[in-house]
């Protein structure tokens, strides 16, 4: 997958690398814990729970890897970075072509250091797995490349094709894209709905997870390159499709992400102090809610987080920063089937979140000024693997207690942002409302391609970057077939 790296297997200085120490001594060392801020203080602020790797950690660490001859690491990753290539640059001490090596296919590495689930990918496949050992802390590692392995030397610009192209939203997918495309020499645009660049990077994931500082050093990045960024500007309302066709532009990339909350259609769910988690970490996160914004936000002496994945997570735990003295997940089947991060759950729990598992809520009651009082929830138990292969959740007759709650957040899944499958005459959209491609990820218009959120429903950020990347690399070769035969 990375026969172009930077840092192959052969090289002279791996080969050493590798004479230098036996997989015995390697192995002889603990996985490294990172240090994490103390729960109790963490609560107070917004402050990064996650302290990162020290130099001295992180070159004990990266002695573990044991630099396989066929490195099933890279096998879980949905990009195949060359992560023995970039830990042992780090073993070396060279961080800045550790990092180098990162962004050979990974636009935004100090991201996925930070939230990629590393324990189901690259993590779950690391051999110490089958030696019963705790697999190298691949995303620790990566972090720490990105945040200290920027190299001072001079942006060089790239050379002008002569092409232009726009990208239509700027979470990961889009700035993946546009990454791809600038290198290669394209005039590249990104239209953003939003006040501010990053997607879900900025509006969701919240700054005791991911700092905006880490996703604008990212966005400056692009910028220095020459990617244009314009704000406050719906593609499908400020402009149509026919006004991009056009400005000029020969391809678009829609990335417009799934952000269309969903509810479960039960009774109350229209009740003050009953909103989606999107609302609430947008208002929240984007807005300055809570801090010193003019925003206003619903703050619960009592909450409950409907759902169990990360955006349960991260509003559950924004709700116990927000104040609340009591902070509920309530799921409907158990722990082990949640699709949140383990280490969100584990944080969490730190936290002081309770965790109503098996439990579903069936209506939520209102006080006499028709606000959220208190929920009425079944009590489930785990039946026959669904279609997800996770054991199903069925209800216990009968079984059905009442929880007094003064702020609801439902978290329970999304949809796609509607506005481009609706305003873009042409286009072919699925049954779930995304948007309809092919292998090489164009769509029914012949200068559209889409990826990330917008084509996989809800997904994650790596899979998002990998979509921008096969999307740029799709884009670049019809728009260079049409050159040549223009
Ligand atoms: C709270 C939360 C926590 C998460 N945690 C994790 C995690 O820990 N790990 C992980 O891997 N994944 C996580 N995810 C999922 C991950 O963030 C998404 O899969 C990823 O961001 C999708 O990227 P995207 O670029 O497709 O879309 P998005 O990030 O959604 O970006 C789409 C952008 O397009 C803009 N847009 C939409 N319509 C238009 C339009 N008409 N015109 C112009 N702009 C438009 C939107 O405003 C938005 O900025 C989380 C998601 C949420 C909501």
């Amino acid at each position: 997958m990375f026969e172009d790296s930077i840092s192959p297997r052969d090289a002279q200085w791996r080969e050493a690398l590798r004479k230098e120490k036996s997989a015995r001594e390697r192995s002889a060392t603990p996985r490294v814990k990172m240090t994490e801020l103390a729960p109790d203080y963490r609560v107070t602020c917004s402050e990064e729970v996650n302290c990162g790797l020290t130099p001295a950690q992180a070159f004990t660490e990266a002695i573990r890897c044991l630099d396989c001859p066929d490195p099933q690491c890279v096998t879980g990753c949905p990009v195949g970075i060359n992560i023995p290539g970039f830990i042992k640059n780090i073993e070396r001490q060279n961080v800045v072509e550790a990092l180098a090596v990162l962004k050979e296919t990974s636009a935004l590495p100090a991201v996925c250091g930070r939230v990629c689930p590393q324990e189901k990918q690259c993590e779950s496949r690391c051999i110490y797995n089958k030696m019963k050992k705790d697999p190298v802390a691949i995303g620790y590692l990566e972090r720490f490349a990105a945040d200290n392995g920027v190299s001072d030397a001079p942006v060089v610009q790239p050379e002008p094709n002569g092409h232009k192209v726009a990208v239509v939203g700027s979470g990961p997918a889009g700035l993946s894209f546009a990454g791809d495309m600038v290198k290669r020499g394209y005039d590249v645009t990104v239209y953003e709905a939003l006040h501010q660049i990053g997607g879900v990077l900025k509006y969701g994931i919240p700054e005791f997870r991911l700092p905006n500082s880490i996703v604008e050093r990212e966005i400056d990045a692009l910028a220095a390159l020459g990617v244009k960024f314009i704000k406050d500007c719906v593609i499908g309302k400020t402009l149509s499709y026919d006004d991009l066709v056009n400005e000029g532009y020969e391809g678009i990339f829609v990335a417009s992400g799934a952000g269309l909350p969903r509810f479960m259609g039960i009774p109350g769910e229209n009740l003050i102090g009953v909103l989606s988690s999107n609302e609430y970490l947008t208002r929240i996160n984007l807005m300055g809610a809570g801090h010193d914004g003019d925003t206003p936000v619903p703050v619960g002496r009592r909450v409950a987080v409907i759902g169990g994945g990360n955006t349960a997570m991260d509003s559950v735990r924004t709700a116990r920063r927000m104040g609340a003295e009591k902070a509920m997940i309530v799921y409907r089947r158990s722990e082990a089937e949640m699709p949140a991060r383990v280490e969100e759950v584990h944080h969490a729990r730190q936290e002081g979140v309770e965790f109503l598992t098996l439990c579903n809520p069936v209506e939520y009651i209102a006080d006499e000024k028709g606000a959220v009082r208190a929920m009425r929830v079944q009590r489930m138990e785990l039946g026959e693997p669904d279609a997800s292969g996770r054991r199903s959740p069925v209800a216990i007759p009968g079984a059905i207690d009442e929880v007094e709650v003064d702020l609801v957040i439902v978290s329970v899944g999304v949809s796609p942002n509607p506005l481009i499958p609706a305003n873009f005459a042409g286009l072919d959209v699925t049954g779930r409302g995304t948007i309809a491609v092919d292998d090489n990820l164009r769509s029914s218009l012949h200068i559209l391609f889409a990826g990330g959120d917008i084509v996989r429903g809800g997904a994650t950020v790596i899979l998002a970057m990998g979509d921008g990347r096969h999307a740029a690399a799709s884009m670049h070769e019809q728009i260079q077939k049409q050159s040549k035969q223009s």
